[in-house]
């Protein structure tokens, strides 16, 4: 809905809503009350319904909802994801039947959306743990304990051509949590931000302390989120971090998933067109999950793009991943780009890669992601 808002106007936005406010109602009885909570979140009360045509109703209201509306000859579709609390079984009070519907509708959303979740008690116990990583996770930035890893990327003669950095945290008891897990909990907060300017700093001290030491430090990447697209100030951030630390701006890379920079086209060339005016090099992360229409790649300032480790996982036994990853490099070379295989761990895969024209690897059969120390032992190499 978000997505419709921004790129087609409010106008279009609110006759979407209107249409998907006439849909529920031809789908409960006329003693249900329906409301809309705000954006693009209703809520449906029924009363005195057993819980088989609970089931019935949101079954009907998903297959609804998932028809596409046509507005101004447009196709738009809102595949809905529905929350279901039942009183008295979860609650007997209004908040919180409707935070326990609230949390069934994440999980739903969770799961791609086009469907509906009954709550269950255990959702409640994955919303404590996500609040008590946020929390967690806040202080940690706040006290700068987030720790930075790096992963070289080689040419095909095994050349270093530059590092990924990559987050890397640690709960106060000690576990550490998987990078696409608090990654994902902080892109839901703005906690994604300070993280983002964060690891800018700490990349740019590192490339400080490597240059100090005599050690000629390849660019380094570092990976954007689809919520600092959206910021407008991004860059003027990243140009003063530049500036304070003295490190030039080609020493510095950002690469951001293709499903983030397809999010809304216009926006993200504005902001990666700017960063590389300012002399920073640009990457398309994950390629192949996504979709790029061939017009905003041809448009956006790339330098490469990153096929993404599932097509390369089993590049040598399926003849489907072969053919995309032999696409994506016809493509990327045809636009003047690079491309960089991620996830490498097998010489049959190099191998593969080699033959089909790939330009960089990115790897565990190269080098897994690891602390500064081991990279400058490495780079002195
Ligand atoms: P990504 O940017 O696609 O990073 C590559 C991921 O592949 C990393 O996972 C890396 O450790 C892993 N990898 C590299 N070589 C191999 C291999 O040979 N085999 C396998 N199985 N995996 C390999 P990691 O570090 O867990 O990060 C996961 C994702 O979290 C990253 O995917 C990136 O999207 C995100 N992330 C990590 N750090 C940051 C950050 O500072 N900011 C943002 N916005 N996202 C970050
Ligand atoms: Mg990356
Ligand atoms: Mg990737």
């Amino acid at each position: 809905f978000k997505m419709i808002n921004d790129s087609l106007g409010h106008n279009v936005g609110d006759r979407l809503l209107i249409e998907v406010a006439a849909r529920i109602k031809l789908c409960v009885r006329g003693a249900d009350a329906t409301a809309r909570l705000g954006g693009d979140e209703f809520v449906i009360v029924m009363p005195r319904l057993t819980s088989p045509d609970v089931t019935t109703v949101a079954g009907r209201l998903v297959e609804s909802l998932a028809q596409p509306f046509v507005i101004d000859g447009r196709e738009l579709r809102t595949p809905p994801s529905l929350g279901i609390s039942v009183c008295p079984q979860d609650a007997d009070d209004v908040e919180t039947l409707i935070r326990y519907a609230d949390t069934a509708m994440y999980s739903a959303k969770a799961q791609g959306g086009g469907c509906f979740h009954y709550f269950a008690p255990d959702m409640n116990l994955a919303a404590t743990k996500r609040l008590h990583i946020e929390t967690e996770l806040r202080e940690s930035l706040a006290a700068g304990h987030i720790e930075v890893h790096y992963q070289p990327k080689v040419d095909m003669g095994g050349r270093i051509t530059g590092l990924e950095a990559l987050a890397r945290w640690r709960m106060k008891n000690g576990v550490a949590v998987d990078p696409s897990v608090f990654i994902a909990i902080a892109e839901e907060t703005s906690l994604i931000n300070e993280l983002g300017d964060w690891m800018v700093s700490a990349v740019c001290r590192q490339l400080t302390d490597w240059r100090a030491a005599g050690i000629d430090a390849p660019r380094v990447a570092v990976n954007l989120s689809a919520r600092q697209l959206r910021l407008a100030s991004f860059p003027e951030k990243v140009a003063l971090t530049l500036v304070e630390s003295g490190i030039p701006a080609r020493l510095l890379e950002f690469e951001v998933t293709e499903t983030a920079a397809m999010e809304n086209p216009e926006s993200a060339l504005r902001l990666l067109g700017k960063l590389a005016d300012m002399g920073l090099t640009l990457s398309l992360d994950d390629f192949g999950t996504g979709y790029s229409s061939l017009a905003n790649l041809r448009s956006l300032p790339l330098k490469a793009l990153k096929l993404d480790y599932t097509f390369v996982r089993d590049i040598a036994v399926d003849g489907n991943d072969l053919a995309i990853a032999r696409g994506t490099i016809a493509l990327a070379h045809s636009l003047g780009l690079h491309v960089i295989a991620e996830g490498v761990e097998t010489v049959a895969q190099w191998e593969l890669l080699h033959d089909l024209g790939c330009d960089e690897v990115q790897g565990y059969l190269v080098a897994r992601p690891a602390p500064p120390e081991a990279l400058t032992a490495l780079l002195l190499r």
